[in-house]
């Protein structure tokens, strides 16, 4: 924490080299009375304290990781700005901004001319896609695997999309041969393919997907919410290696820089390889654009205010971290996945425990041996609960009996799921602290032995 006390001297710094730019204006009567202020800070800090230590590097439960202090400077600094992106006339150079940190996103999966912008998250950036997808493709249905984001049937049912689930291989991918029998039936406009799901962190074939175009016409939707960053990194087995590269193939393409990309959330992005869907967007409106005759970004999004300041911050953190392949960033990201790795690795040895595959990106799922379903479901529980009185916090995640059973950790099947453990190693630093973490896992499970 100490760390982020001398943050705030920069962040004094550049506050007033953003107060210079003003000076011009007549002086404001001074701020806000301390007195209140503290007390209601402090009383915030007492609140915030009743939370998981997301932060640190002992919490691999959900997908959390911390901002980088310059994201979170950067956001403080526009802060006092308080932009609006959804205008030119509200936020003309944190517009600007976004629209160089968006271009530098599609870059990184290969595209120059697109069409995108930020938005507050996963969900809002896939509702965009599908809706595209819709207007593009009308009546038709859309195609996403059993191990998708919940989110994207969610959507389609509030988009009035009909929606198939296609079912994956024993590793959470989408089955192409499942894939290719849906399409047979004429109806498919779009496949969603992810590239890390949410559950596993599992990486669909997308290079198959896009092969199977050749014989049905579809659009294809990539949704690298959570994994889009890994384009990047170096350590990946050579299907998600290939999968990754062929995203510039997509029609579409969402990525979240709020769970990899080291920002805050609210921050989401959705792009589009034809700019011309930008058609669907057409709207009037009376009072908010006029400032600017090219298409801003209120013309081609459908939330209308976002805050600028999410666009800063992304923007800002992306030059001190460029989104290159070899870079500082991307090396974070190997880091990470040797985590991964490690745990894994670590699992294997394990007498109690067995992972269900190996992971594909940073994401490690494990079940506890046991006789039924049912019991190595209560022995999850109970280990979650057990290392989490040990300050490591892990998640647990339902899968399908399929995805469970080849690593025959089960002997009798009483229930068609179970619940397993999870663990999200997003922080680079959990490399160094794997040991420490391994530690506290083997005391929460010599725990359930006594
Ligand atoms: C997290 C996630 C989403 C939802 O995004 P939010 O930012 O939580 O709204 C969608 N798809 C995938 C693959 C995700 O990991």
């Amino acid at each position: 924490m100490t760390a982020a006390r001398d943050d705030l001297k920069l962040l004094d710094e550049a506050l007033d080299a953003l107060a210079r730019r003003f000076d011009h204006l007549p002086r404001l009567s001074p701020g806000t009375d301390a007195g209140p202020l503290r007390e209601a800070l402090l009383a915030a800090a007492d609140r915030m304290g009743d939370n998981f230590p997301y932060h640190h590097p002992l919490y691999v439960g959900q997908m959390l990781k911390p901002p980088h202090p310059v994201a979170r400077l950067a956001y403080a600094l526009a802060m006092t700005i308080n932009p609006n992106n959804h205008a030119l006339d509200g936020g003309r150079a944190s517009s600007a901004m976004e629209k160089e940190a968006v271009a530098q996103i599609a870059r990184m999966f290969g595209w120059g001319d697109h069409l995108g912008h930020l938005c507050g998250g996963g969900t809002m950036a896939n509702f965009e896609a599908l809706w595209v997808a819709r207007e593009s493709a009308p009546g038709r249905l859309i195609a996403a695997s059993s191990q998708a984001h919940y989110t994207h049937s969610r959507l389609c049912a509030v988009l009035g999309i009909p929606f198939r689930a296609i079912g994956t291989d024993a590793r959470g991918r989408m089955d192409l041969r499942a894939l290719e029998q849906a399409l047979s039936g004429g109806d498919v406009g779009t496949v969603v393919a992810t590239l890390g799901t949410t559950a596993a962190g599992a990486v669909d074939p997308l290079p198959g997907i896009l092969a199977l175009r050749g014989r049905h016409p579809f659009r294809v939707h990539v949704d690298a919410a959570y994994g889009g960053y890994y384009r990047l990194a170096s350590g990946l087995d050579s299907e998600a290696r290939r999968a990754f590269d062929a995203i510039s193939e997509a029609d579409s393409i969402v990525i979240d820089p709020h769970k990899h990309g080291l920002q805050p959330y609210g921050c989401g992005c959705v792009m589009f390889r034809d700019h011309s869907v930008g058609r669907f967007y057409s709207h009037d409106s009376p009072y908010t654009y006029f400032s600017s005759a090219e298409l801003h970004l209120g013309e081609i999004s459908l939330e209308c205010s976002r805050p600028g300041a999410a666009a800063v911050a992304l923007w800002t953190t992306m030059r001190m971290f460029p989104l290159e392949r070899g870079g500082a960033f991307a090396g974070d990201l190997d880091r990470c996945r040797e985590a991964a790795l490690e745990l894994h690795a670590a699992l294997l040895r394990s007498k109690r425990f067995v992972p269900l595959f190996a992971p594909q990106l940073d994401i490690v799922v494990w079940t506890v041996r046991a006789a039924s379903a049912q019991e190595a479901s209560a022995q999850a529980r109970r280990l979650f609960e057990a290392a989490a009185q040990r300050d490591l916090h892990l998640a647990l995640a339902s899968f399908p009996r399929a995805l469970v059973e080849p690593c025959g950790a089960i002997k009798t099947w009483d229930a068609e799921e179970a619940t397993c453990l999870r663990a999200c190693v997003m922080k680079p630093e959990h490399r160094e602290w794997m040991p420490e973490i391994l530690k506290r896992l083997e005391n929460a499970s010599k725990s359930l032995d006594g």
